[in-house]
């Protein structure tokens, strides 16, 4: 039955509570489907579902077609995979990330479903076994990469198979304006005309409105349903400091928050990918390096070795982190600024998917600002896509020098909101604001005097009267504004000018980053407007989310301390064993929950969060002789 209205529902997510924010037409709620809720249970050891977890998963059980847009930890995986087990025949799960779908097959064998994957990286006999099992019906769910689904073979296997849904993740893939466009994602257009009666659900973490349009258009979904869950991460701390010296600014964050976990630096380029990691491990880390120009193997093992074992922390380019699903990610670190704000929420999306407190720290600069414009304007891409993503990198900008909550900004950039959130850096240490008005007519009128040409590092060298070869040669000792800025320091121009860029008064010119006043900038002197501006000064501290929370989690009992850490080395041991990652086993929450719960018997652990029957049967005994040893 596929639905003929688009509806389209915005939900908030704000820890456990769910709320309905705004709705265009009432949807029908699906009659409660007791069997989702037992498998739920029964298969993953989970109380209930989420947000609209049920909703979506009756929806596609009973054949519609959906578009989810669920922020990353969500838990889209379970809208896809709870309708493969209900519905007769094999989920296809189409998914970009080969080198991932081996570890989420082996992950689905541990709760006992049946998962298979289907790509380059695995051998034709297995493949082969692989299909003659769908064909029978003993797959209950199949990864596949799009170019693999659409080769003339394995679509003539679907031909013959019964086939319980298409899932299409990282569905932003699709289209041109999403941030990651795949043009075998775009020929997935076809699954709607081949199999008509098969439901699609495709889903996402991050699209803006184009984006999610031309998913719809192009998966024909338009007679499905569309489900929104908020943007926000709540479990997520924000914080954005100007840059004063980056790597101490890191290290003295990773020291004072993190030293005991694992997270991501990321850098801009491979060269200081390298050189940061090797620095971390002589201040004592285990720091590994990640980018696309080193040996596809030692990525291969650089990933492994983050996902499998703990306080690792990766230093990379944007080349690593897609479907990364290690959920124990406690910080996402930005050596500088991304290249707009949904690369951004998604990088640093990637801490804390098991909800639980993690920080997200970036570090920026105004040099990274021009690098950034560089290679929009150096890229190939049309005219007209360069314009957007200037447009982007400015709201991003905007971002950095908020003096307001740094949630509020992000969400409603997404077209989502929030009230002040209480754990970003400007809700926990509102910046201090001066009058602007004189300093920033000041840089308005240099930049025009010296012909709207020059960077901020010029601009300042004339305002702070710098004796300097170049600034004679253009005679820019003899102008009026050359030395009114000495009351200044260099670094507090710089702000200022980041801020008159991410306020619009001036732009630069994306040829050289030169800075030249804006419309908006004109009428500022004209009209003799007054601004209030951010100082920076100070403001170098980053408060952590997690330690406090950590607190709250176990008190300050020792034994539950030492019960934890007990568990946490059991659990390694059998990670080790198996060769998987230790939170394929538990994760971080069902330890938690185990220490709170303490279970002594067979029955008190299966109410732990996150344990099944398969995990119950396989692991229950072990953990609940560790639990008696400490109670
Ligand atoms: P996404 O794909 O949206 O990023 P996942 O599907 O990987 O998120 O889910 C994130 C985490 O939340 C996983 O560990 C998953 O098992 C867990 N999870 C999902 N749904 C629930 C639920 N209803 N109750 C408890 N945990 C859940
Ligand atoms: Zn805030």
């Amino acid at each position: 039955m596929n639905r003929t209205n688009l509806y389209e529902i915005i939900l908030c997510n704000k820890g456990f509570g769910v709320y309905i924010k705004s709705m265009s037409v009432q949807p029908l709620r699906q009659p409660a489907n007791p069997d989702a809720l037992r498998i739920l249970q029964k298969t993953y050891g989970y109380g209930a579902f989420r947000g609209e977890q049920e909703d979506i998963i009756n929806h596609v059980t009973s054949g519609g077609n959906a578009f989810v847009l669920m922020p990353t930890g969500g838990g889209k995986s379970l809208c896809y995979q709870i309708p493969s087990l209900l519905r007769h025949g094999v989920g296809v799960i189409v998914s970009p990330l080969i080198a991932l779908m081996q570890n989420q097959v082996e992950a689905l064998k541990l709760l006992g479903i049946r998962a298979a994957a289907i790509n380059s990286t695995i051998t034709g006999g297995s493949i082969v076994q692989t299909k003659e099992a769908i064909l029978r019906g003993e797959i209950d769910l199949v990864y596949v990469a799009p170019e693999r689904l659409l080769m003339d073979d394995f679509l003539g296997l679907l031909d013959e198979a019964p086939i319980a849904l298409f899932a299409i993740d990282e569905a932003h893939c699709v289209s041109q304006w999403g941030h990651d466009f795949r043009p075998h994602y775009k020929e997935l257009a076809l699954l709607a005309e081949r199999y008509p009666s098969i439901p699609r659900i495709a889903l996402t973490a991050t699209a803006d409105a184009p984006t999610r349009r031309d998913i719809v258009d192009c998966l024909k979904l338009k007679e499905g349903r569309t489900f929104i869950a908020g943007f926000d991460r709540p479990n997520i701390h924000y914080s954005i400091l100007p840059r004063d010296n980056a790597r101490q600014q890191i290290l003295k964050f990773i020291r004072d928050n993190h030293a005991e976990d694992s997270g991501i630096v990321y850098c801009l380029s491979r060269k200081t990918t390298e050189e940061t990691a090797m620095w971390l491990c002589t201040e004592g880390f285990r720091a590994l390096p990640y980018h696309a120009g080193l040996p596809a193997d030692m990525r291969a093992q650089h990933q492994e070795i983050f996902l499998k074992e703990e306080k690792v922390i990766m230093v990379a380019t944007i080349a690593f982190g897609m479907g990364i699903d290690k959920p124990d990610v406690r910080f996402v670190a930005h050596m500088n600024i991304p290249k707009n704000i949904e690369a951004y929420y998604q990088e640093t999306g990637r801490a804390g998917r098991d909800g639980l407190p993690s920080n997200a720290l970036m570090v920026y600069g105004a040099q990274d600002a021009a690098m950034q414009r560089n290679f929009i304007t150096e890229s190939n891409a049309p005219e007209q896509q360069k314009r957007i993503e200037h447009q982007k990198l400015n709201a991003l900008l905007g971002l950095c020098e908020a003096a307001s909550c740094r949630r509020q900004v992000i969400l409603d950039y997404f077209g989502d909101s929030c009230e002040p959130c209480g754990n970003c850096d400007t809700c926990q240490n509102p910046p201090q604001t001066f009058d602007g008005t004189v300093v920033a007519q000041k840089a308005l009128s240099c930049i025009y005097r010296t012909g709207q040409r020059f960077g901020v590092s010029y601009l300042t060298d004339v305002l702070m009267g710098k004796d300097d070869e170049r600034i004679k040669q253009f005679g820019h000792d003899k102008i009026s504004t050359f030395g009114i800025g000495k009351d200044y320091a260099k670094s507090e121009w710089q702000g200022i000018f980041r801020q008159l860029v991410s306020l619009n008064l001036v732009a630069p010119d994306t040829e050289h980053g030169g800075l030249a006043m804006t419309p908006q900038g004109q009428s500022f002197l004209k009209e003799k407007k007054t601004l209030a501006l951010r100082k920076h000064e100070g403001r170098g501290k980053v408060k952590a989310a997690r330690k406090e929370a950590a607190r709250q989690a176990f008190g300050e009992s020792e034994s539950d301390h030492g019960l934890y850490a007990a568990l946490k080395a059991a659990r390694m041991e059998l990670a080790k064993e198996q060769g998987v990652p230790p939170y394929y086993i538990f994760n971080d929450k069902t330890l938690r929950d185990m220490v709170l719960l303490k279970p002594d018997n067979m029955e008190r652990m299966a109410l732990v969060h996150g344990i099944g029957e398969k995990k119950l049967e396989r692991y229950g005994k072990m953990f609940v002789k560790i639990v008696k040893e400490y109670v």
